[in-house]
């Protein structure tokens, strides 16, 4: 700032306080400018948590910034002039979606989580396989989460092989439920053996307590028709019987973060008394957000076309190589002497814990560094910090000494190529 104001010194009175206030202005923005900025997603994860997870669509957008600026009738009846309950704006959308009775929704699936086992699970066990003790992304892990809840986390089992009767003969007076968690971001091959949710239902039916499935992801639709891996949707686990199903907001749905707790009306009746409810319930904004993208689903045609997660997940080879083929130049213009760059398939991943082995086919540009022997690492570093530092950074991931920009997910082309002239560090 200083060196600035020095440099007025020459300047007319008037054209001094106009440049001094411009100053004043840059560097009093620069001090209270937000952290948080938009990025290319280019990693080749297309639900990346830490960048974010799913972009919303348009309507949803919309429908937030009507919330967030207006009063609403959030828990307001306005049939009988009452207080209401604002579960009660999604529960019929996402009741008619998944075939459910009843639905709730919190901050996000680890809160949908902690929230049914401490309901009815609080100070029992529960009942869960050996081959499903799984961590999400360090900081949630089943068995933590149980114990958060307190519960007393029962395995049953072996890593590999569950059977039904392992599940018939650890159920006892102190038994609260029976839990079938996904395993989201691993998968057990082989010698193996899980109980389908139709048998545990059954069982849990029997034996008169209640049995919960984490879905973690749960698609509302087949994601088959989009040529994209089949997941287990919220509908058919409904079919199978389950009591209660949680599933997360923002990864497969397509949505903002929340997490839905959808089954049996009594049980979800016990959920939402649960004083921890009011702790992790959503607010306006994020219900706002939610509703539009059911309402989205209620019109599967044009589901891809309105969906920016699905979107990019279904986007065909063909468009990304045509991408591939518009950046390519101006990048390697850019790089000229710095680095070589081509374009290579490669394999994007949905992310988030969702179908971990199924990969899709994807086009990147692969930016090798050109740098003496030894000191190759230093220039990919130097590489991938001048596109981090970019006004709209761009990240990729680093893989066998090269720098990858999977183009599965970039959409706007114009405003990428356009900051390229900005690009510097690279010396
Ligand atoms: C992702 C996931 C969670 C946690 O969901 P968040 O939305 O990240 O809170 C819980 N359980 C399973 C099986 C998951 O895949």
């Amino acid at each position: 700032m200083q060196k600035e104001v020095n440099a007025l010194a020459w300047m007319s009175t008037s054209d001094f306080f106009e440049e001094f206030c411009l100053q004043i202005s840059k560097a009093v923005q620069g001090q209270f400018s937000s952290t948080l900025i938009p990025v290319f997603n280019l990693t080749g994860t297309v639900v990346h948590t830490n960048l974010g997870r799913a972009s919303l669509p348009a309507e949803a957008v919309e429908s937030m910034v009507t919330a967030a600026t207006h009063a609403t009738n959030l828990e307001y009846d306005l049939s009988s002039g009452k207080r209401g309950d604002r579960d009660s704006h999604l529960e019929r959308a996402i009741c008619e979606m998944t075939g459910a009775e009843a639905a709730t929704v919190v901050n996000n699936n680890a809160a949908a989580v902690l929230l049914v086992l401490n309901t009815l699970a609080l100070n029992k066990e529960v009942i869960i396989s050996r081959g499903e003790l799984v961590e999400i992304g360090g900081a949630f892990r089943i068995p933590d989460v149980m114990e958060s809840a307190h519960c007393t986390l029962r395995e049953i089992g072996t890593t590999n092989r569950t059977h039904l009767k392992d599940y018939a003969a650890a159920i006892s007076d102190d038994t609260g439920l029976l839990m079938k968690v996904h395993t989201s971001n691993y998968e057990i091959r082989g010698f193996t053996n899980s109980v389908p949710e139709s048998e545990l239902s059954k069982l849990a039916q029997e034996r008169d307590i209640p049995f919960v499935s984490d879905l973690g992801s749960g698609s509302l639709v087949d994601l088959r028709q989009f040529n994209l891996p089949y997941e287990p949707t919220v509908s058919d686990t409904v079919e199978m019987g389950a009591d209660l199903i949680t599933f997360s907001g923002d990864k497969l749905l397509g949505g903002p973060q929340a997490g839905i707790i959808v089954g049996k009306r009594e049980l979800i009746e016990r959920v939402k008394s649960n004083p921890l409810k009011r702790a992790l319930r959503v607010d306006k904004i994020t219900l706002a957000a939610l509703l539009a993208v059911i309402n989205i689903y209620k019109d599967p045609d044009r589901l891809e076309s309105r969906l920016p997660m699905l979107a990019d997940l279904a986007r065909p080879v063909a468009e990304i190589e045509k991408i591939a083929a518009r950046v390519i130049v101006p990048i390697s213009e850019r790089l000229v002497e710095k680095a070589v760059v081509t374009m290579q398939t490669c394999k994007s991943q949905i992310g988030s814990g969702a179908l971990p082995l199924d990969l899709m086919e994807s086009r990147a540009l692969c930016i090798t560094p050109i740098a003496e022997k030894g000191k190759t690492d230093e220039a990919l570093q130097r590489l991938s910090s001048a596109f981090r530092a970019l006004p709209k950074p761009v990240i990729g991931r680093v893989s066998d000494g090269r720098l990858l920009f999977d183009l599965r997910c970039l959409r706007d082309v114009d405003e990428f190529l356009g900051q390229l002239d900005d690009l510097s560090g690279l010396d």
